[in-house]
């Protein structure tokens, strides 16, 4: 088997594309050679020998060593050396690299090969003994430190006591002598901690740090970052092994990195940092602060310390021109590493950017414009969820603050609110219709239920990576974490910042992308969008087949929906409207009542209501479908739960307590998800969805009059598992239908379909086809039974579950393909089969996840339909999806 691939001298056995083989670093550097840049000659050793060597008990194929020699052989042809030689010596680097970039693997080992003859052979080689001896003591350092286990902190320490015994700032006063002096205060302290001699040979040298890359594989950061990352184990990684260049060769000697584009603007200019007589770590270690490489960027900062373009001109200019056909190369911002010795370039790295979101958006604009790549490319160059940190409210910038604290900035985003101080308030206020700001020390998984209910996270304790702010960042929330000089009291319930004694339903405004605390309400702007978004999202629009709706009811979230590019509205939550005040009253009196008339009585209260809300709806999304849903949730839900909520509410209706709390007794559940819900509701109270029905009807004659555009209402009955329940809800719906439009005597179009969200409707898809004129798949409710898994209860073992392997994604978060994802297909398939174009589409929370529409694409649904604020995620997911 071939282990071992060359690059140099104009030529590499690999490239590009071989980066599975050769890990992302190799690949590239056998790419650069073969593009005739200056590129230090060297070889990889493949992630293939990785996977042999875990696969046979840590050891190597025997043909390995030959390999090895035969390629370390070619490199000193090409460098004019030979490894181990001090006549004509070869150093190398030692560097890890995987397909995937992967912090957590070993660190580089630089200047290979030293020892404590060979070093006054580099000595006197370069003509510079401070240099040699430098670059030797920090070998050993490096080497000590990633191959051999020693805390570099060791070593700092000798060096620090050194620099103050010498009375230095900074390192490049030390001179030879001083170095000399060092090297042997390293090896004594290597020898008395190790027990053995600083390895002297440099063959042993090279075994040692290629051991210790394989080694680093597996090591706990390693293994961790893997983890988080979804990067299977069985990748492996790949070792470089590279002549040495050198930045520490004095004043005409330098390193640096850099972007060929601005990675935070986008900016479409040279990017980046270098320092003179230095080696590679240097540079990012922030040993000494690093100069800009341009004239432009030098300026821009206000530096006085001069650039690169300045100091060493040529190699400047050849520089920005390898930037150049690199990114023109590989048609993407490319992020470089160089080293300049005695005035000549070497590159030693490239690979995609990284870049924050605006940057990406811009960057993949300009691109496209200056026709590098295709629109198509420019969509998939985005990472949809990306998107989130664009799509938040901020404070007015001209808002006077009444700033009391200031935190982190964790979850991007601005939000208002009453504080409460425990997850349960916020639920139950947040039930009340209020918006919350839920104020924590610091927040555990127990409060989760509280973040989804408030509107941010505020707490006093904790950085960027405290579970408030990864949990308030995944669910788009805004959060200031580590607010560290708010008091928070519980048992009083008080929060005291600044003097001022804030208590539960006071309102604050936090700022989660600055970190700010304010004091009451403010003015609030809908997030402005640049112009890289929206030639963006129209580039999307223009690529993707699936429409994009949106999950709304009230008329700010259709709004937001519009203004973020919903095409209608896929799921319309009939029982949030239910929930105010004045509603919330008929509603619990429709459901106390023991007669069909009472229950008549009560819901024409609520028929005026309804049909308002629908009016409004339709009016914002005129010309565009609606899709509503008759009530859904178990009717317990709207009535009061604890003894003291019961008399209260009990007597604000002037009702007897003892008769609501039997009534609530009477419909208590034991397991309400799978209860008196859904469509068996229509079943059991036909007057519930003949009076929605009406309600949809009669709004849609209002708001086609109104709009002067026709309005085809979609009614959607929910949880159906048979088609013959579907039949009789939809009888109801036509009676009403006949009746509204002939007292009105007009005519409008309307569809009655259901949700897919129980396995027996999926198998019985077809028909139920039958009767409903469209589907649209509930896959919350579709995961829940199709697992048997309750959501509210699952948090508890779907995490063990996946870190003891046995799931990979939750499957609430992302739709399970295999199961869930089975059914949505069959019953696509079927309904299709029984009514050719019937409208399909996807209304749970799946909707809004980009590998979920990618299935949905897959499927050939119509629509998706998700929260507003993921519509913009959804469009871009659904183009990429397209492409
Ligand atoms: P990382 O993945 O952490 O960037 P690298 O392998 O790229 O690790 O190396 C770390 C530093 O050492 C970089 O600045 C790199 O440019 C420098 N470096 C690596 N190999 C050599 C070499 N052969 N000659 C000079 N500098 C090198
Ligand atoms: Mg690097
Ligand atoms: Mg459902």
């Amino acid at each position: 088997t071939k282990w071992v691939y060359s690059f140099g001298d104009g030529r590499a056995e690999g490239r590009a594309s071989d980066r599975n083989l050769l890990g992302g670093k190799g690949a590239n550097l056998a790419e650069m050679c073969n593009l005739g840049l200056p590129v230090p000659p060297g070889f990889t050793i493949t992630t293939e020998l990785c996977a042999h060597y875990y696969a046979n008990g840590r050891a190597y194929p025997p043909e390995l060593v030959t390999q090895v020699e035969e390629a370390l052989e070619e490199v000193g042809r090409i460098a004019g050396r030979r490894f181990g030689d001090p006549q004509r010596l070869l150093l190398v680097s030692v560097r890890s690299g995987a397909r995937a970039s992967m912090p957590g693997m070993m660190d580089t080992v630089l200047n290979l090969g030293l020892n404590d003859e060979t070093v006054e052979a580099l000595a006197a080689d370069s003509g510079d003994a401070r240099f040699a001896y430098d670059s030797y003591r920090r070998f050993i350092q490096m080497y000590s430190d990633v191959v051999l286990g020693l805390d570099h902190e060791v070593f700092e320490e000798i060096l620090a006591d050194e620099k103050a015994r010498l009375g230095y700032d900074v390192d490049t006063e030390f001179s030879a002598a001083d170095w000399l002096h060092v090297i042997a205060l390293y090896k004594e302290r290597v020898e008395s901690e190790l027990g053995e001699p600083f390895p002297q040979d440099p063959r042993q040298q090279l075994w040692g740090a290629i051991g210790a890359v394989f080694s680093s594989w597996m090591n706990p950061r390693a293994v961790t970052y893997r983890r988080l990352h979804n990067i299977p184990e069985e990748w492996g990684t790949a070792v470089n092994v590279q002549a040495m260049v050198f930045g520490n060769m004095g004043e005409t000697s330098a390193t640096g990195v850099a972007f060929t584009r601005n990675p935070s603007t986008g900016e479409k200019a040279l990017y980046g940092e270098f320092l003179v007589n230095a080696q590679g770590e240097d540079v990012v270690a922030g040993i000494r602060t690093p100069q800009s490489l341009t004239e432009a960027a030098r300026l821009e900062a206000g530096s006085h310390k001069p650039s690169l373009e300045k100091v060493m001109p040529e190699a400047f200019a050849t520089f920005v021109e390898i930037a150049g056909k690199l990114e023109a190369h590989y048609r993407d911002m490319q992020d470089l590493e160089f080293t300049i010795e005695r005035g000549k370039l070497w590159m030693l790295q490239t690979r995609a950017g990284k870049r924050t979101t605006k940057a990406a958006l811009k960057i993949a604009v300009d691109m496209a414009n200056e026709g590098l790549i295709s629109r198509e490319e420019a969509v998939c160059r985005i990472d949809p969820a990306s998107l989130d940190q664009l799509l938040h409210p901020t404070i007015d910038p001209d808002a006077a603050r009444d700033m009391i604290a200031s935190g982190l900035p964790a979850s991007p985003g601005a939000a208002t609110g009453g504080i409460v101080f425990s997850s349960d308030e916020a639920e139950e206020m947040k039930g009340r219709g209020e918006k919350v700001i839920l104020v924590r020390v610091e927040t555990s998984p127990e409060d989760i239920h509280g973040m989804h209910a408030a509107e941010g996270i505020l707490t006093t304790r904790g950085g960027m990576t405290s579970h408030a702010a990864v949990v308030a960042r995944g669910m788009g929330k805004p959060c200031v974490s580590g607010a560290g000089t708010l008091r928070v009291d519980y048992r009083a319930g008080t929060m005291t910042a600044l003097g001022r004694t804030f208590r539960k339903g006071d309102v604050v405004t936090i700022d989660g992308s600055t970190g700010q605390v304010l004091a009451g309400a403010v003015p609030m702007q809908q997030p402005a969008l640049s112009g890289d978004f929206s030639a963006i999202m129209e580039w999307a629009d223009a690529a993707r087949r699936m429409k994009v709706r949106a999950n709304a009811e009230t008329p700010v979230d259709a709004r937001t929906a519009r203004s973020f590019g919903a095409e209608g509205i896929g799921l319309c939550r009939t029982e949030h409207m239910f929930f105010d005040d004045e509603r919330i009253l008929a509603m619990r009196e429709m459901i106390l009542s023991d007669t069909e008339e009472e229950r008549r009585a009560a819901l024409a209260k609520l028929l005026p209501m309804q049909r308002a809300d629908f009016v409004e709806l339709f009016e914002i999304m005129a010309g565009l479908p609606v899709t509503i849903r008759l009530l859904d949730p178990p009717l317990h839900e709207f009535l009061p739960k604890t003894e003291e909520e019961i008399g209260e509410v009990a007597a604000a209706m002037g009702v007897d307590a003892e008769r609501l709390r039997q009534r609530t007794e009477a419909l208590h559940e034991f397991n309400p998800m799978l209860g008196h819900r859904g469509c068996r509701l229509a079943v059991c109270y036909p007057e519930i969805a003949e009076m929605q029905a009406r309600a949809v009807f009669e709004a849609a004659i209002e708001a086609a009059a109104s709009t002067g555009e026709p309005v085809v209402p979609e009614i959607m009955v929910p949880l159906v598992g048979m088609a013959s329940e579907l039949s009789f809800v939809k009888g109801l719906i036509e009676g009403v239908a006949k009746t509204v439009l002939d007292e009105a005597g007009v005519k409008i179009d309307y569809l009655v379909g259901t949700m897919i969200e129980l396995p027996r409707a999926a198998l019985n898809a077809g028909e139920i086809a039958r009767e409903a004129e469209f589907f649209s798949f509930g896959t919350n409710d579709l995961t829940q039974t199709t697992f048997g898994i309750s959501r509210d209860d699952a948090a508890s073992f779907l995490e063990v579950y996946r870190k003891k392997g046995i799931i990979e994604q939750d499957p609430f978060v992302s739709i399970d393909v295999e199961g869930v994802g089975a059914l949505v297909r069959l019953a696509a398939e079927k309904g299709r089969a029984r009514r050719g174009a019937m409208k399909l589409g996807i209304c749970g929370e799946h909707g809004g996840d980009p590998a979920s529409i990618s299935f949905c694409e897959d499927v050939g649904l119509d629509y998706i339909s998700c929260s507003p604020f993921r519509v913009p995620i959804a469009r871009l997911a659904a183009a990429q999806a397209a492409c």
